[in-house]
Order: C-alpha cells, then structure tokens, then sequence
C-alpha cells in the first residue's frame, strides 16, 4: 500500500507530460501542444480534409518595454496577453505561447483566408487596449500571420513554416498588420530575399553606385551643391529603384552597410569639386534610431578627408517621428560636428510645425508634389508661398524640389524661394558626368581645373 500523500508513478508521469507541455509563465500550452494539436486536427481530417487554420501573433515594440520596465513588467504584459487571447478566441480554439512574445492560436473552425483576417482583426484590437501595471498603463500592438490548413501544408512543419512566413511579413510591414499566406505572398517574400542577397552581394562588391543631382541658387540658376542618390543595376534584376532596395535594406537590418558604402564613394567624388559646393546625403529612418550613427559617419568623413561643414543630410519627418528621442540627440550631435541637417519632402507624410519649433533644422526641401503642381493650382502656389513665408521667419533655408520647367523655376524665384533642384536643372548622373557638368556651369572651377592640368 503506498502512503496518501504519494503520487503513482503512473500519475507523476502524467504531471510531467504535462508540464512538458505548458508554459510556466502563463500556464498556456507551449510549442508541444501547439505541434500535438495541429497533429491531432490534420489526423482527424485526414480522409476529409476540412480547412482550419494556424495563427501566429507576436507583439510588437515589446523588446524595449521589457528592456525599459524589467522582465518583471514583461512577463506581467505577457500573461495578460494570454489571459485577453484566451477569452476572445472561440470555443474549441488552442491558444500556445511559445519564445519570448510569440503566442499561436489553433482555429479549427475557420477556413478560408476573409474569416481568418475577421479573426485577426479582433484578437488586433483585443491586444491594442491598454496594459495595466500597477503605476502606469502601456500601449502595444500586434502582427499576425495565419495559414490554412491544408493549402498552406498538410504537414505540421509546412504549415508552421507558412504561418512563420506570413508573420514575417506583416512584421516587415510595421506595426499592427496581418497577412494569410498564399502562393503569391510566398513568391513575393522569395523575390524579396533574392533581391536582398542580390543586394549584399552588390554592396560587397562595390557594384552600387552614387549619382549626383544638382541644386542651384535660384537667382542666377549657379550650382551650390549636389544631392547624392543611390543607383543599382543588377545583372539579373537589371534597374533596381531607390525607392525600392532602400526600404528593403532597411527592413532586413543592412542599411548601414549599404548608406556607409554610398557616402565613402560621395564624399571621395565631393573631394574633386570646388570646395564651396555641398554634398548633401539621405540618411535613412531607421539610421535616425541608431545612436552608432554619427560616429560611423564622422568616421567616413575622417578617413576621406571630408570637411564636415561640407556635408548636409536630408531626414524626412518619418524618420523624426518614430524615435524622437533618439533623432533629436543624433540631430545635435551632427550639428555639433558641423554637418547641416535638411528636412526633406517637406509638405508630405505628417507635416507638423511644431517639429520645425523643437527640432534643429538648417534647410528644408518642399517636396515635388507641390513644385509640380505650383503653375497649374492656386492651391499650391499659396501652400509654397506660405511655407517659404515660414521658412524666413525660422532662417531655414528652402530648397524647391522636382522643378521640371522654366515656368515652375521663374515662379519659385518670384515667391523667393532661395534654392531649387529638379530635372530643369539637371538630371542626377554619375561622378564623371557631375565633372563635366561642373565644368560647363562654373567657371573658377574651368580656369582651375586648367591650371591643375
Ligand atoms: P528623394 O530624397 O526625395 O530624392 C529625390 C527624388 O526625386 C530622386 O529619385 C530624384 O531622381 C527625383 N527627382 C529629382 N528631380 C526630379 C524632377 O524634376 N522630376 C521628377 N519626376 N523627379 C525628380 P530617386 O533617385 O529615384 O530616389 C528616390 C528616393 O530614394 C529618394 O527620394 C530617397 O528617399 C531614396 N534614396 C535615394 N538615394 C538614397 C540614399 O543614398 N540613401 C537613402 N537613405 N535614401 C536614398
Ligand atoms: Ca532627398
Ligand atoms: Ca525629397
């Protein structure tokens, strides 16, 4: 006979499957369950295969609250996430946590892609109320990705691997998106990760190149600096546009690799001007989010030899507004080495005024939306005059941008803007274009580049 308080070795086996089974902090199941329960549901409808479908959610923006409060805040917004998945998913469904701020939901009863993004709508908004913890409340959103069972894999590994893939994508996408997996979101996320090794392989080997555009004093049209703008041209992919690999490299965390590359090869092509032209670069958002960023760059502007009185770089209000904190301090430390800052595509995105009040800007660039409809709308005209208005009362400097015709350049200059740039001026080209250009444009530089000779 065995004592009351003793568990049989059947029973003590049965609490540990158990617990290989859960997941301690919030008592949900774990990656097991989540794997036998999948199992289960394909085996049962194995000769009828009846859809039902995966999800997969993972917080977003959870990294830096645990980092900021403590694991402890953490785990409490963790266990109060399984608590809110548990009670909105319906009856029948499994809710799995699995590493970190990653949960799954087994949906047996939904089946097709229109339910499935229903559902993610609503565990989205269940999770974007606020978390309370005790002194304070925080704000968190989700990304989803589901998969449906057995489009997306008849076997549990498949369909984990699409249900992983389209997470993956909504994540790529910011904040609070959802995506179920299909065909053509797999070769869309294939084409992209081509393009990215395409991409490295590019920066590696030094086959990106800077093309230059010009930017004028609008009084007398003369060059008083130049716009670096990145061009690729891939064997294979043949014209990549900026607009393209630049978010992507940004996306897939090797932007700094590829923007470093771009300025050494500006700031080298700079050095060959005269010494009063600027160069003025992009820096990209997420560039603005890394404290690392001014030295890496002053580190460039060192090993080329670069004046950084001579360097501007363009930020856009994007860029400004996710990480303020961190922009603000990278903004001071660049300004403080010297180089300008320029507030590009003014009048797009979230323009707000008060960013112009609290933020140090030297220029701002009022982006082509306006410039190009400035002759044809009186709407924009008095949008331009206003802001080169502003502009003067801030001593920001402004430059006009996508200027295509004569018209637009004798309009911003009777408004007063002091600079402009667009293809009326100039296309952007490479180095050895942006020579001859500077040639046939400015003539100190003719008469010492002769001399040179
Ligand atoms: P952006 O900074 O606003 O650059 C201006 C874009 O307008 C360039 O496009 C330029 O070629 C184009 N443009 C200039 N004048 C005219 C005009 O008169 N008419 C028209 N229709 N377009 C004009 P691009 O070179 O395709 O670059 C697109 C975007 O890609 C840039 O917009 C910038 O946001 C980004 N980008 C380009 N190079 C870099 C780079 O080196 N680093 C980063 N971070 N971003 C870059
Ligand atoms: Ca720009
Ligand atoms: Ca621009």
């Amino acid at each position: 006979m065995r004592p009351d308080n003793r568990t049989s070795p059947d029973e003590s086996h049965k609490e540990l499957q158990a617990m290989a089974y859960t997941d301690s902090l919030t008592g949900l199941g774990n990656r097991h369950r989540l794997r036998e329960k999948v199992k289960h549901l394909a085996a049962e409808r194995a000769d009828d295969p009846a859809p039902f479908t995966v999800g997969l959610v993972n917080l977003d923006g959870f990294k830096p609250i645990n980092d900021l409060f403590g694991t402890e805040a953490g785990d409490e917004i963790l266990c109060q996430v399984a608590h809110r998945l548990k009670a909105c998913v319906p009856d029948g469904a499994t809710v799995t946590r699995h590493d970190g701020d990653e949960f799954a939901v087994v949906l047996p009863l939904i089946c097709e892609r229109v339910s499935a993004e229903r559902m993610g709508q609503m565990i989205k908004d269940v999770l974007s109320a606020p978390y309370d913890l005790g002194d304070r409340n925080v704000r968190l959103s989700a990304c989803l990705g589901f998969a449906v069972y057995p489009f997306a894999g008849a076997e549990f590994e498949d369909l984990q691997k699409s249900a992983e893939t389209a997470l993956y994508r909504s994540k790529r996408r910011g904040r609070g998106h959802i995506t179920v997996y299909s065909s053509e979101i797999a070769q869309e996320m294939m084409r992209a990760t081509q393009m990215e090794q395409a991409l490295r392989h590019a920066i590696i080997n030094d086959a990106v190149e800077v093309y230059f555009q010009p930017i004028v004093r609008l009084f007398d049209n003369r060059p008083v600096g130049f716009e670096a703008l990145a061009r690729w041209n891939d064997p294979d992919l043949g014209f990549v546009s900026p607009s393209v690999f630049v978010p992507l490299a940004e996306e897939r965390g090797f932007i700094d690799l590829l923007s470093e590359a771009l300025l050494r090869k500006a700031a080298e092509a700079t050095l060959t001007w005269p010494r009063e032209l600027f160069l003025s670069f992009n820096l990209s958002s997420a560039q603005l989010m890394d404290l690392r960023t001014t030295s890496n760059i002053l580190a460039i502007l060192a090993s080329t030899g670069f004046d950084p009185h001579r360097l501007e770089l363009e930020i856009t209000e994007t860029a400004v507004m996710t990480s303020a904190e961190t922009a603000e301090r990278i903004i001071q430390d660049l300004r403080d080495a010297g180089i300008r800052i320029s507030l590009d595509d003014f009048g797009t995105g979230q323009s707000s005024l008060g960013r112009l009040r609290d933020f140090a800007f030297d220029k701002l660039k009022i982006d082509r939306a306006f410039v190009s409809s400035i002759s044809k709308d009186r709407a924009s005209e008095h949008i331009v005059k206003a802001i080169i208005t502003m502009c003067e009362g801030l001593e920001l400097q402004v430059v006009a941008e996508g200027i295509e015709t004569e018209a637009e350049a004798k309009m911003l200059r009777a408004l007063g803007c002091g600079m402009g740039q667009g293809y009326y001026f100039g296309k952007p080209v490479d180095a050895a274009a942006t020579l001859r250009y500077l040639k046939q444009h400015f003539h100190e530089f003719t008469v010492a580049d002769r001399m040179n000779a």
